[in-house]
């Protein structure tokens, strides 16, 4: 048994013990993307720390759901809109599928829910019902609704601000609010953009209302974590916490944020934004090594990108996948999966990959020096943890997910056939045709057809 899992939470700036709010269970609540543009690598980090995450989760044993949204309504997917010339909605399906196939191409796992904003307008106008009731937020009458911050004793505690040094970030001028730092929960109508209904005017969400509404919706009052990047602490994560605990929702246990992807050590920049574009990056290395060179970094560190680096990264990747390959040869098997002692204990501290990083590298060389040796019990114990790790990693050469890409499976599915195919060839060899003839059925049970020619025997799958 290895130390139980400690979490850093960036609302008490400390690591600790995490303790679900039930049993067994966990309920995860990660801010996804807003799509407006093709998805770069900056923006699938925090799928891929989030990820590990969920995995590791799911491997300590715990039922996990996780929640990631669409934003699909937003001032730049109208902007874009205009700017491609398709309707806004035809846009922004257009990019979430885009993030979509980026997320399957990096073997993150699909959530278990994904609400879009824009399906959930019932569940935001409820929420500003009760707020508006409560007192704690106002619609001036011109179709905007307004939380009113200063009501709210715990405002700005994630970032540790104070209300008096906040300038209002948007709309200052604007004669509605009472107060220029409330923030809008309900933008009114503006010709040519799309609204929705509402008791008090047309119009359509602001960015940070949904997130409050579909958690709600899907975790309930309280849950255990909330995920996003670094920069969407303040205003997003702050104004998601006003509104939900001005509801008198408990909201997040606790809060996580991965950090950037930077270039020359600023936050990635819009000039290198295409060429980082997963897509174009999935033309030099394989999904599976920008996975794993993307989940290397701590998730709490910056990843600052090159593209000697990403190469390096998938270069050594490649070092251990050639290791689990001829252990697998050599054993005439696929070890399973399990997870060292050492990993859980990296693992169980705040997720600190690096350091489950180093105990694979021991893996892979204890491993190959097994390999020299010829000792299949060490082959097959490294090759175990190794694959229990890269299962974690979400990099498991093994896994189905990669098999189009990395051709490991139909490898060892050809190699498993042929070995089959030996079998029944011997049991022929000693006249054991009960045992031939089995061998030939069970293989048509599984769909694979055989065929004895005179080059020998083919194999096919139905
Ligand atoms: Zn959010």
């Amino acid at each position: 048994m290895s130390a139980p899992l400690r979490l850093y939470n960036t609302a008490t700036r400390t690591v600790s013990e995490f303790a679900p709010l039930q049993p067994g269970k966990v309920g995860i609540y990660l801010c996804g993307a807003t799509v407006q543009a093709a998805p770069h690598i900056g923006h699938i980090r925090s799928g891929v720390n989030f990820d590990i995450l969920r995995r590791w989760l799911l491997a300590s044993g715990f039922d996990v759901t996780f929640i990631r949204n669409v934003t699909d309504i937003d001032d730049k997917i109208l902007q874009k809109s205009v700017l491609e010339q398709m309707p806004w909605w035809a846009l922004a399906l257009k990019y979430e599928r885009a993030f979509t196939k980026a997320y399957a191409d990096l073997n993150v796992l699909p959530p278990t829910y994904e609400p879009r904003a824009t399906g959930h307008i019932t569940q935001m106008i409820e929420l500003m019902q009760k707020l508006i009731d409560n007192g704690s937020a106002y619609a001036p009458g011109n179709g905007d609704v307004y939380l009113e911050v200063r009501k709210l004793s715990s405002y700005l505690t994630l970032s540790n601000q104070k209300l008096d040094d906040l300038q209002s970030a948007e709309e200052s001028e604007n004669s509605f609010k009472r107060d220029p730092r409330d923030f809008a929960l309900w933008k009114s109508a503006k010709p040519g953009e799309p609204s929705w209904p509402t008791p008090w005017g047309a119009g359509r969400p602001g960015w940070h209302i949904e997130c409050s509404a579909m958690a709600h919706t899907y975790l309930g009052e309280n849950f255990d974590i909330h995920g996003g990047g670094l920069d969407l602490i303040f205003p997003h994560h702050e104004n998601e916490i006003a509104q939900s605990q001005a509801a008198g929702y408990g909201f997040a246990n606790i809060w996580m944020h991965n950090a950037w992807v930077t270039t020359a050590g600023e936050k990635m920049s819009k000039s290198l934004g295409n060429s980082l574009q997963v897509q174009e990056l999935l033309k030099s290395v394989r999904g599976i090594e920008l996975r794993w060179y993307l989940g290397s970094a701590h998730y709490r560190s910056m990843l600052e990108f090159s593209f000697e680096a990403l190469e390096e990264s998938a270069v050594n990747f490649r070092r251990i996948e050639g290791f689990l390959k001829r252990a697998t040869e050599i054993l005439g098997y696929l070890p399973d999966p399990l997870i060292a002692p050492e990993f859980a204990s990296a693992m169980n501290e705040d997720l600190a990959v690096p350091q489950a990083l180093a105990v694979v590298s021991e893996n892979v060389r204890v491993g190959n020096i097994a390999l020299t040796s010829g000792d299949q019990a060490v082959i097959a114990t490294q090759a175990s943890e190794i694959r229990g790790a890269l299962g974690v990693l979400g990099c498991d050469p093994f896994d189905p997910a990669f098999a189009a890409s990395t051709g490991v499976t139909s490898d060892v599915l050809d190699g498993l056939i042929v070995l089959a195919l030996e079998q029944r060839t011997a049991a022929r060899a000693r006249k054991d045709f009960a045992s031939s003839d089995a061998i030939r059925d069970q293989l048509a049970a599984l769909g694979v057809i055989i065929e004895d020619t005179a080059a020998g025997t083919r194999w096919s799958i139905n």
